[in-house]
This record gives C-alpha cells, structure tokens and sequence, in this order.
C-alpha cells in the first residue's frame, strides 16, 4: 500500500470511530415542528404548512419570516422597522441549513424588504458566510432584487419623536401637542426610556429530522450607523447543528455576541440537555457574565432581556428568556399554531 493510501485509508477510520460515537440518536418527530418569537404565529403556521408538503425547513422557515419582514406594522424587523439614530433602516439577517451544515448572513443592509432570502442567497450562490453594508446590498442588486424605501411614515414619526424628545441641548424641538395630534405617538415616548429591540427567529424541524432556521431584524431601534447586532451572527442569533437541534434569538444582541449564546444552547443540546435546559443555560451564562452595573439592576440581575427559541431534532421545543414573565412565543406541531409562555429565570 503507497504511504498516501494508508493514510488516507486510516483517517477514514479514525473519522468513522470518531464520529460514530456522536452519531445522534434522537427519534425523528412524528410531525414537523416549528418556533419562533412571539411575533411569529402566522410563521410557525406557514412554515410547518410547507413541510408537511415537502419543503425544505430552511425555506420553510424563510417563508414564515417572510410574513414579518414585509408587514409595515411590525416596527423590529424588515419593512416598516425602527431606523438607525439618522433615519435610515439598516437590516441585519442570518440562515442555516443543518443537512448541508451551511449558513448566509448579511449585515446592515439597507433597501431590501427581505434580507432573509439575501442571507440564503448569500448561502446557496457565494462562497462566503456574511456579506455587509454596501457589498451586501451590490449582492442583493446583482440577483435582481428590488430595491425600495423601508422607512414607512410610521417609522419615521417615532424616529422623529425619540429625536425631538433626545436632549434639550440640541436644535430639534417637539411640537407643542404632538401626542393630541397623534395619540398614539403617546407610548412610544415613554418607551424612549427604555430601548425598543424587536427581531424574529423561526426555527424548524422536518419529520425526517432535518433542521432549517432563520433570523431576522431591523436591530436595535436608533443604533449607531454600522452597529451590527447578534442577528447575523451565526453561534449568537441563531445556530444549529443537525444532529442536535437549533436555537435562536431575541433581545440584546450585545449579550448574545459577548456569550456566543446560541452555539452554547445547541452544544448543550448535543451533550444531552432538552431544549428547556439548553436555554435556560445560555440565560444563565449572560447573567453570569454581566458584570456591568450600567447593565443591571439592584438585585444585580441583568437590566435587559434575551429570549431563546429552541426546538430537537426529536421536535421537542422550549422558549426561555432571563425575564419578562408571562410573554410568550409561537410554536406549531401537529396540534396547529400556538402562543406558550416562556421559562424564565427572573419576573
Ligand atoms: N437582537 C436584536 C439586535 O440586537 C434586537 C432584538 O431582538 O430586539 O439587533
């Protein structure tokens, strides 16, 4: 036997040895599964609607997102989502298909309602991972994608208002009785105080097993021009790993990208954790590491949220969250479309 072949022939051996050890050994789900945030109800349905005809679950999932993107009332993801603190809606997106363990994403992208599909495309016709800013969206044109407005007069009057209501040693006045005029302006200058944030994940399950996600947003409402957040992000918006499961993510991005949250989740899912624990295990590890008093509150717990999406290969599913008791999120399975509320760590 020539050198090479023996070594050649040994590395298929110690590969299989190896590997055979983590071979999954979850039961495949008698129905397709899917989650997502709680502004995902119609998603899951969709989504678990085009599996059970055959889909892919990443398309799945991508189509069921598709829904939130393009709905000009949602004001965290796609069309229609807060801007940046100069107006312009920057959006950030990731996808991943566990058969072929590949993934797309793109960053700050401006002018294209559905990122997600660029992120998939950026996947299926690159030879890259994560395309931003300006060479994302020459992408998204060289495919053809239209390009439009994304800022809706919704989004630009509350814009406007966080402006106009920022300082009082800047030149932006708000008008005299702008919430008569507009009352339903009210809630949102109270919410000034405390970041809007908002996104969507979908996470799917096919009844052979095989595991699709998707994430999407427009970050965090008024951010600095360029700030990326954990959506793109593959290991901290959303990961998976088809032998296992998927998780994805809500909430501050900072946190996730600091604690890589959704790899965590999933790792914890490989060596045995139910989607319930690997959750709470990603929530634990941000509190752990949250050592910044500007970040907490008096009993020290984090001042923020993030929430986890999660579903097993099994097609078992959990949604977790730090806190915010009583929020729920979406999932659908053969008992159809439903909101359940999250575990979480504190009220
Ligand atoms: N995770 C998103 C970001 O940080 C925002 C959110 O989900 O609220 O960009």
């Amino acid at each position: 036997m020539k050198r090479r072949s023996f070594i050649q022939g040994a590395g298929t051996a110690l590969a299989s040895s190896v590997f055979a050890s983590q071979s999954p050994t979850a039961t495949k789900p008698n129905h397709p599964v899917a989650v997502a945030s709680g502004n995902g109800l119609k998603s899951v349905e969709l989504a678990v609607k085009q599996m059970l005809a055959g889909g892919d679950p990443l398309d799945a999932a991508v189509a069921g997102v598709n829904l939130v993107e393009e709905d000009p009332e949602d004001t965290s993801v796609g069309y229609g989502g807060l801007p940046n603190e100069r107006g312009v809606v920057e959006l950030d997106s990731c996808v991943m298909h566990g058969p072929t363990h590949n993934g797309g994403a793109v960053a700050s992208l401006r002018n294209i309602k559905y990122p997600s599909r660029v992120a998939r495309l950026v996947m299926k016709r690159t030879d890259h991972v994560l395309l931003v800013g300006q060479g994302a969206l020459e992408f998204a044109r060289a495919h053809g994608i239209p390009e439009e407005n994304l800022l809706t007069e919704k989004a630009r009057k509350i814009w406007l208002a966080w402006k106009e209501s920022l300082s009082k040693g800047d030149d932006w006045l708000p008008p005299e009785d702008l919430t008569a005029q507009e009352p339903w302006l009210k809630k949102w200058y109270e919410r000034f105080a405390k970041r809007h944030t908002g996104t969507i994940n979908c996470c799917c399950v096919d009844k052979n097993g095989d595991i699709g996600g998707v994430t999407t947003t427009s970050g965090l409402a008024f951010k600095i021009p360029g700030r990326v957040g954990d959506s793109p992000i593959l290991g901290a918006g959303l990961f998976l790993d088809n032998g296992y499961g998927a998780c994805g993510s809500t909430g501050r991005g900072e946190a996730n990208l600091l604690n890589l949250s959704s790899f965590l989740a999933v790792e914890e899912m490989r060596r045995g954790a139910s989607p319930r624990e690997a959750g709470l295990a990603a929530c634990k590890r941000i509190v752990e590491h949250n050592r910044d008093p500007r970040l907490q509150k008096a009993d020290g717990s984090p001042d923020f949220n993030v929430k986890f999406f999660l579903v097993n290969k099994a097609g078992d599913y959990a949604g977790c969250a730090i806190r915010d008791r009583g929020a729920k999120y979406a999932v659908c399975d053969e008992n159809g479309p439903r909101l359940e509320e999250l575990t979480v760590l504190y009220d």
